[in-house]
């Protein structure tokens, strides 16, 4: 099978992740703010806290910025289900905004007024434009849902950088753009946010050292979301590698568009518009009979995906902020979209056979 995504670890990375093996500490130790620091020097942040996976990280932000019951929190349709848990798991209301088709991200011209929060998702890796609104005095708490996105660029910096927003949130589960195993960071310029996170990330324990060198108080309810020094000598080890995971994903993608160019039936993905470097965690292409195609590459050995049921069609999201118009967009995309390999391991030759299983099932419509 070949599959849409996955991990490529070098020697390097193992021999990292051996060193912590053999050293003081597995969790808790040194490797933990290395890999802070590579995260947060990489995207241009003041600061980043590591977690133990992005769904902590989103939790974590929601946190920290104070959300709770009676505010709501909107997102994407279009993602995994953490986005909206996110406003979930502080007892706040998870709301949703469509998709543009043009680029399956949510359109920020289109927030309702009673916003008090907004998680963007850079679908796909293509990132939102967070410097088009225009806020005046209004602007939502804005958390960035990075999970697919680290190491792509804006004509402002790296996704991450929180030019326009107030936290990022990524993952480092194996298929996202860099891994740990599982593991996710927040980064943020903010000092008193970074400390919220880090409270939270530990049983919110504060260290009150005139109480005794053992001493430290719990004023408030944390949990136990740390990511170990395992895992973030890992992360340190795969963040060198970054920028050759992104230029390997932009041309499989270009490799792609060569290939599957005027094969009739199907669309090609949104492409980044100028100044700007899609980061490419998924390829997702478009067939009306889209579940014939999935049945088929499978059988064929080729591992696709769908990316995402959308957030409104589990039974979950009756807890939904209601929409008079629906989520039109994102309800037709998902009938269409179907997410082809793409990761730094994949072969040219992989490519191609993926190309040929392609074209094969449209011949045959
Ligand atoms: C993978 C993913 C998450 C959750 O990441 P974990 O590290 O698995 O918790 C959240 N949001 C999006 C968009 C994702 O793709």
């Amino acid at each position: 099978m070949i599959p849409y995504g996955r991990q490529s670890i070098s020697e390097a990375d193992i021999s990292a992740v051996i060193e912590v093996l053999k050293s003081d500490y597995l969790t808790q130790g040194p490797a933990v703010e290395r890999f802070e620091d590579a995260v947060k020097e990489y995207v241009g942040s003041q600061h980043a806290v590591a977690f133990s996976s992005c769904t902590a990280a989103l939790h974590a932000a929601a946190w920290a910025s104070g959300l709770g019951p009676g505010d709501i929190v909107y997102t994407s349709p279009l993602t995994f289900i953490a986005s909206a848990n996110a406003a979930r798991f502080v007892g706040a209301t998870p709301g949703l905004i469509d998709v543009s088709p043009q680029t399956f991200n949510i359109d920020l011209t289109a927030i309702p007024s009673d916003a008090s929060a907004i998680i963007p998702v850079h679908f796909a890796g293509l990132p939102v434009d967070l410097s088009l609104p225009d806020w005046g005095s209004n602007r939502p708490v804005i958390i960035e849902d990075a999970a697919h996105a680290l190491g792509a660029q804006t004509p402002d910096g790296p996704v991450g950088n929180c030019k326009y927003s107030d936290m990022t949130c990524f993952s480092f589960h194996p298929v996202k753009p860099i891994t740990t195993g599982e593991g996710g960071m927040v980064t943020t310029n903010d000092s008193d946010l970074a400390e919220r996170l880090k409270r939270f990330r530990s049983h919110g324990i504060v260290r009150k050292s005139s109480g005794g060198g053992w001493f430290y108080e719990i004023n408030e309810l944390g949990y136990h979301y740390r990511m170990t020094d395992i895992q973030a000598a890992l992360g340190s080890s795969q963040i060198q590698r970054i920028d050759d995971f992104i230029a390997s994903r932009n041309n499989q993608a270009l490799r792609y568009r060569e290939l599957l160019k005027g094969l009739e039936g199907l669309q090609l993905p949104p492409e980044a518009p100028a100044g700007f470097t899609h980061g490419y965690h998924l390829f997702v292409i478009r067939v009306e009979d889209r579940r014939g195609l999935y049945d088929f590459m499978i059988s064929c050995g080729i591992g696709v995906q769908v990316h995402y049921v959308p957030v409104h069609h589990h039974p979950i999201s009756n807890d939904l902020r209601p929409s008079e118009k629906g989520w039109p967009h994102a309800d037709s995309l998902y009938e269409q979209i179907l997410s082809i390999p793409i990761h730094p391991a994949l072969g040219e030759e992989e490519l191609e056979t993926v190309c040929l299983t392609v074209a094969r099932f449209l011949e045959e419509q």
